[in-house]
C-alpha cells in the first residue's frame, strides 16, 4: 500500500495542445493578457456571483504581500500584523516583507481559526499599534467575515483575509467564501491546494477600486506608462498559468464533491478523532486535519511512524505553529495561546487527493484506529485536557468575550 498525504494533479497541459497553440499564436505571454482576463471573469462569476472584482497573482504569498501593502500604505498606522499563530509561514513572512511585526493570538478550539475573544483582547492591549488584522480561513473553513467588516468600520483597522485553501467553499446560498467583503481576500492555487494549478493565486475584493490599485502594484506600481506612482513588485501570473487555471475551473465541481465525500467517510470511520467544526454550506478540503485523542499528542510521532510503515504518509499542519518556529519566535510577539498549543500538539493531517478512493480512506482509518487502540492500551488514559482550554489567567486577559473594543 502507498498512500501519499496529497497527490498534486494540476490540469494536464499535454492534453491542451490547441489552447496552447492559440496562446503561442497570440504572442502574449503575460501582463494580464487575454487568457488571464478570461480566467478572472470566469472566477468572478463562478465564485463571487459576479460582484466586485478579482485579479490573479503568481502565488498567494506575493498576493498577501501586495494586499497588506495596499491595506497599510507606505506609512503604516502601527507596527503589528495581528494573526493567529495556527497558520502557514507565508502569512507572517508577508507581514515581515511589509515591514510589520507579526502579533500572534490564540485560536478557537472547534474551528481552529483566530479566536474572537483572544483577537479582541489583543486589539485592546495593542490599541493604536495594529496596522492590519489578518484572519486565516483555516483549512477552508468559512470564518465570520461580518465580524471583520465591523472591526474595520469601528476601529478603522484594515483586514486582509488569508483564504489560501478556500476556493470551493460556499455558504448555504451558494455564495463563494469572501463574496461581498470589501477588504482583500487572498486565495492560493498551489499544486497542493484543492484548486491545484501549480503556482498561482487570486485576490478578491468587493471593492473594484482596491483591485485596480492592486493590479497597478502587481505591475511594478506603474500607474502611468513605465512610471511608478505607488509601491510595486512583479506579481503577475503568466498566460500559461492562467490557461491551467481555466482548465482547473472546468472540472473543479467534481473534484470538490469527491473530496467532501471522502472527508465524510473519514469522519464516520474515525469517531475517536476530533475533526474541524462542520461548516454550513460546502467547504473545500486540501487534506484532512484531525486531532488525536487528548493525551495522545505525545505519541503522535510514533503513530505517524506506524502509519508510514504501512505506506501511509501523514502531515502535521500546523505543528510547530508559527510562534514555535525559531525565526518567528525572534521577530514576532505572541499573546497567550493555550488552545493553539494543544490543537497543534494533537494535530495530524490525513491523506486526501483527487484520485483517492473510498477504499483507501477505509484503509487509512483502519490502520489509524488500530494504532490509537494499541497506543491507548499501552498508556494509562489521562484526564481530558478540555477543561484546560481557558485557564483563569487567559480568561482574565481576554475578558473571555468576543466583543470588539470600542474607541
Ligand atoms: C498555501 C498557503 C499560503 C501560500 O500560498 P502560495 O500560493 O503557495 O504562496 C498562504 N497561507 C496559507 C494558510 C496557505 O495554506
Amino acid at each position: 500500500m502507498k498512500i501519499p498525504l496529497v497527490r498534486p494533479a494540476p490540469p494536464q497541459l499535454s492534453l491542451a495542445v490547441p489552447e496552447l497553440q492559440s496562446l503561442e499564436q497570440s504572442g502574449i505571454f503575460s501582463n494580464f493578457g487575454p487568457v488571464n482576463t478570461r480566467f478572472e471573469q470566469e472566477m468572478l462569476a463562478r465564485f463571487f456571483g459576479g460582484e466586485g472584482a478579482c485579479m490573479t497573482v503568481c502565488n498567494a504569498t506575493i498576493g498577501l504581500m501586495l494586499a497588506i501593502k495596499e491595506a497599510v500604505g507606505d506609512q503604516p498606522a502601527g507596527q503589528f500584523a495581528l494573526m493567529p499563530s495556527f497558520t502557514f509561514a507565508a502569512a507572517a513572512h508577508a507581514a515581515r516583507w511589509c515591514g510589520l511585526t507579526p502579533l500572534f493570538c490564540d485560536i478557537h478550539p472547534q474551528n481552529w481559526a483566530a479566536d474572537f475573544a483572544a483577537e479582541s483582547a489583543m486589539l485592546r492591549r495593542y490599541a493604536g499599534k495594529i496596522a492590519v488584522v489578518m484572519p486565516y480561513a483555516t483549512f477552508g473553513y468559512p470564518i465570520d467575515l461580518e465580524r471583520y467588516k465591523r472591526l474595520t468600520t469601528r476601529l478603522g483597522v484594515p483586514v486582509v483575509v488569508d483564504a489560501a485553501a478556500s476556493l470551493g467553499t460556499f455558504d448555504v446560498h451558494g455564495r463563494g467564501f469572501g463574496s461581498g467583503f470589501a477588504g482583500s481576500v487572498v486565495f492560493s492555487m498551489h499544486a497542493t491546494k484543492s484548486f491545484a494549478v501549480g503556482e498561482a493565486g487570486l485576490i478578491y475584493s468587493a471593492d473594484p477600486d482596491r483591485i485596480a490599485r492592486l493590479r497597478t502594484m502587481s505591475s511594478f506600481g506603474f500607474g502611468e506608462p513605465r512610471s511608478a506612482t505607488m509601491a510595486g513588485l512583479n506579481g503577475k501570473l503568466s498566460e500559461v498559468g492562467a490557461l491551467l487555471g481555466r482548465l482547473r475551473l472546468a472540472d473543479y465541481d467534481r473534484i470538490t464533491a469527491h473530496r467532501a465525500a471522502l472527508l465524510n467517510r473519514y469522519r464516520a470511520a474515525l469517531p475517536e478523532l476530533d475533526f474541524q467544526l462542520r461548516a454550513l454550506g460546502t467547504q473545500a478540503h486540501q487534506f484532512v486535519p484531525a486531532l488525536l485523542p487528548s493525551g495522545l499528542g505525545g505519541c503522535r510521532a510514533a503513530i505517524r511512524a506506524g502509519l508510514e510503515d504501512r505506506g501511509i504518509v501523514t502531515g502535521t499542519y500546523f505543528s510547530p505553529h508559527l510562534f514555535e518556529q525559531p525565526y518567528f519566535r525572534k521577530v514576532s510577539v505572541g499573546g497567550p495561546m493555550p488552545v493553539c498549543d494543544d490543537v497543534s500538539a494533537r494535530m495530524i493531517s490525513l491523506p486526501l487527493f483527487d484520485t483517492m478512493t473510498h477504499h483507501e480512506v477505509d484503509q487509512v482509518a483502519e490502520c489509524l484506529r488500530t494504532l490509537i487502540r494499541v497506543t491507548e492500551q499501552e498508556r494509562r488514559p489521562k484526564p481530558s485536557r478540555r477543561e484546560q482550554y481557558m485557564p483563569p489567567v487567559y480568561a482574565a486577559i481576554s475578558g473571555a468575550s468576543g466583543e470588539l473594543p470600542l474607541e
